[in-house]
């Protein structure tokens, strides 16, 4: 597995792989990865030739500067865990090889944007298609691997690659949990013993409330949801929504024919967890 932080690297090595005739499997990730990033890159080695793990904090998507600089990096340690997996080529560049210059654009995905995570993290999305489509642009993929555990932004992605139409196929990969059922997130390293011990309420919660849907409405339901994990001192819930799959709306009936889905975010302290489950 090598390891580079200058694009022509990166591009040296990728135009002699894709003359050999390998296909490229990309995951983006923000490093501090854990075993969700790594079933991502699993996902990647079995549908790819040769795959590409990107290890960027990206600025431009942090709305909030106090999770910039709290967000945990160390890059050794994620060399040395990509090192035991199908990984074949790690990027992990400094900021301005990624952003030369200002990145200025604005991109436009109606209400995808607004509802949920763009009603309380404006201008996340914006920095997450700006810092992805350069990726896509450096790396040229053919399969990009994203997780649902951030379902809005997969959403996004899939709407930024059908505008503009880039060649490449994003795959969906299920969310990976802690044994306890926590979502797995690099934030998890953040909470302190007592905070771990309780952020596993949130999703507790949402497998609970999975069970629950014959008895209550959407509306209820969402009720339940809410008051039930600010029943516990270390959470605060900043939403929960029973959304379409599609179009990210609210539902209001558990007759819509739709995939719907519970996406929630929680402070626990200082650190913001997000979760989604579907319900069926
Ligand atoms: P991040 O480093 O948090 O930006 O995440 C990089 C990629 O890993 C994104 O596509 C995430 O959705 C995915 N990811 C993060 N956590 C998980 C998880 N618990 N299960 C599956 N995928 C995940």
């Amino acid at each position: 597995m090598q390891v580079v932080k200058h694009i022509n690297d990166l591009q040296t090595i990728l135009d002699g792989k894709r003359e050999e005739g390998l296909s490229i499997g990309f995951v983006p990730t923000m490093g501090a990865l854990h075993n969700g990033h790594l079933s991502l890159v699993e996902q990647a080695g079995q549908q790819t030739g040769f795959v590409v793990v990107s290890i960027f904090v990206n600025p431009t998507q942090f709305n909030d500067k106090g999770d910039l600089e709290r967000y945990p990096r160390d890059l050794q340690k994620d060399v040395d865990l990509l090192t035991s997996t199908c990984c074949q080529l790690v990027f992990a560049p400094e900021s301005d090889e990624i952003y030369p210059e200002p990145d200025t654009r604005q991109f436009n995905f109606g209400t995808l944007e607004q509802v949920m995570e763009g009603k309380f993290r404006p201008g996340h999305f914006n920095g997450v298609a700006q810092v992805v489509s350069r990726l896509f642009d450096l790396v040229q993929p053919d399969k990009a691997f994203f997780g649902q555990k951030d379902f809005q932004q997969l959403a996004i992605i899939n709407e930024m690659v059908r505008k503009l139409k880039l060649p490449v196929e994003i795959i969906a990969c299920p969310i990976i949990r802690e044994s306890d059922g926590l979502a797995m997130s690099s934030r998890n390293m953040l909470l302190s013993p007592e905070q771990r011990k309780n952020a596993v309420h949130i999703s507790a919660t949402l497998f609970e409330a999975a069970n629950k849907i014959s008895g209550s409405s959407v509306e209820e339901l969402c009720k339940w949801v809410t008051n039930r994990i600010n029943e516990n001192e270390y959470l605060d819930t900043e939403y929960f929504e029973i959304v379409d799959s599609v179009t990210l709306l609210p539902v209001n009936s558990w007759d819509e024919p739709c995939v719907k889905v519970g996406c929630i975010a929680v402070h626990c302290g200082k650190i913001r967890l997000i979760d989604n489950i579907e319900f069926k």
